[in-house]
């Protein structure tokens, strides 16, 4: 896959070298770059913002910069003009639709998105009317609260788009009982040793059953979400739910 990241802090983004991600990008899993917006500024002081039109608190990203970087991008994007599909323009704000691990499996079925990272007010608002044209263009939230970039916001997309993609973790498998997988929160876990501070490691994880562990973990699935986030209890397809599973 490949990956864009505007911003006018760069540097910001220097976390994606570490870890799995890094790893990803140094065996070419992942060809990821980072642009810097003042790049695409013409003075002298590399202004890349300007007061709102129609009055009002804080400056808005000028469209020029913005426009050259992103026709830059598209022009290098892996995906063919003719092919009919676009690369996949992310725009953080939080004014977007908000992120989730079912966007995060559909977003790492691309083969090339972008980022924009918008600082002050925000990015002009043509300057995401003329992207449309070159890319698919999805204004994206990570929460409703607000940040005072999109960087942030890219970091964490990025790290959880990544670890979808094939070859980035080491064993796959890890993401299938993982919160969100299948709707519901995943179950404490625990290390050795098996006494700490006077505390046990709950029995049966210790008995060898199989089939009494998996028991125990859905069960404390189910409380967990029930108490934590009975929002997504409600959602939960009922079909999806057993005999055992109704009991709890
Ligand atoms: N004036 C904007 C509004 O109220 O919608 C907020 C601008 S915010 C200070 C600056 C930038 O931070 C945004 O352009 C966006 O890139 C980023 N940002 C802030 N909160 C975010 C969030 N919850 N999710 C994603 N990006 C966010």
């Amino acid at each position: 896959m490949r990956i864009d990241v505007v911003s006018i802090f760069p540097e910001y983004l220097a976390a994606l070298d570490l870890s799995l991600i890094g790893k990803a990008r140094r065996e070419k899993v992942l060809d990821l770059n980072v642009h810097d917006l003042r790049d695409h500024t013409h003075d002298r002081h590399r202004t890349v913002d300007d007061t709102p039109y129609g009055g009002g608190a804080g400056m808005v990203m000028k469209p020029e910069p913005w426009g050259a970087v992103l026709d830059r991008i598209a022009t290098e994007s892996p995906l063919s003009a003719t092919s009919g599909n676009k690369p996949i323009l992310v725009v953080p704000s939080p004014a977007g639709a908000v992120f989730n691990q079912a966007m995060a499996y559909e977003l790492a079925e691309a083969e090339h998105l972008a980022f924009a990272c918008g600082r002050y007010e925000g990015i002009d608002e043509r300057v995401l009317e003329h992207a449309a044209e070159a890319f698919d263009v999805r204004p994206v939230s990570i929460g409703d609260y607000v940040l005072n970039g999109g960087e942030v916001a890219v970091l964490a997309m990025v790290e959880a788009i990544g670890r979808l993609i094939p070859g980035v973790i080491g064993n796959p498998e890890s993401l299938v009982e993982e919160s969100h997988s299948d709707g519901l929160l995943e179950y404490p876990v625990y290390t050795k040793p098996g006494t700490w501070e006077g505390r046990e490691v709950p029995e049966v994880l210790l008995s060898g059953n199989h089939g009494k562990i998996a028991r125990f973990r859905r069960n404390k699935q189910l409380e967990r979400t029930a108490s934590r986030r009975p929002d997504l209890i409600v959602q939960l397809d009922p079909s999806t739910l057993n005999r055992h599973d109704r009991d709890t």
